[in-house]
């Protein structure tokens, strides 16, 4: 017998009775697609079991912690999960609605899985842990997307016009290129004297 398993025959025994609850035990195999509850990590369980005509109403609330790799960096991330639940055991239980009084007992494993899967994040990720939204690794380190091909003819033509924009603005394409190509020859000087340090400019 578990310890998520509770002898009832008291309630039964009686039409209006209640007891409450209060245990802590560890329940394998909880995992939805991304986040888990481990197998050691214990589950507390603080419920108030009450009779009814039908059976007996567990009500309360379930509190543990789940696990995860963020699905965004990979990080590994944690957070503590506190859920109600309120569910109806009866002595011939609905399939997937109601659970089953057997023996005198109710097993309160089904539940907590039912409940603690249904409530674990699908793709849990850093800020759901209160930090700050995180970057995709693999993001952080794409280049930048390549230029337009478009554009790339006419950024050729923009870079002597940058150094020494005066003229060419009326010249067509083919002299344009012409004479792009002749200042980036003519330009060398300039661009040397340029890269000279400033204040040996200044001092001569
Ligand atoms: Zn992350």
């Amino acid at each position: 017998m578990t310890a998520l398993r509770i002898d009832v025959a008291d309630l039964l025994a009686h039409r209006t009775t209640r007891r409450e609850v209060a245990l802590s035990a560890t329940v394998e195999g909880l995992v939805a697609t991304a986040a888990r509850v481990g197998d050691d990590e214990p589950i507390a369980l603080d419920l108030v079991l009450e009779r009814i005509s039908d059976g007996i109403v567990v009500r309360g609330t379930l509190t543990t912690r789940w696990g995860s790799d963020c699905s965004v960096c990979l990080d590994p991330i944690e957070q503590p999960l506190s859920l109600a639940v309120n569910e109806l055991f009866e002595p011939e239980p609905l399939e997937g609605d109601t659970y089953p009084i057997e023996d005198h007992e109710i097993d309160l494993e089904q539940l907590v899985r039912d409940n603690v899967i249904l409530e674990l994040p699908l793709a849990p990720v850093c800020a759901d842990t209160g930090a700050p939204p995180c970057v995709d690794p693999a993001d952080a380190r794409a280049e930048p997307p390549p230029p337009d091909p478009r554009w790339a003819a006419l950024s050729q033509l923009q870079l002597p016009e940058v150094d020494e924009g005066d003229a060419a603005t009326e010249a067509s394409g083919s002299e344009r290129r012409e004479l792009a190509s002749e200042r980036v020859s003519a330009g060398r000087p300039a661009l040397s004297r340029l890269a000279r340090p400033a204040t040996s400019e200044r001092d001569t």
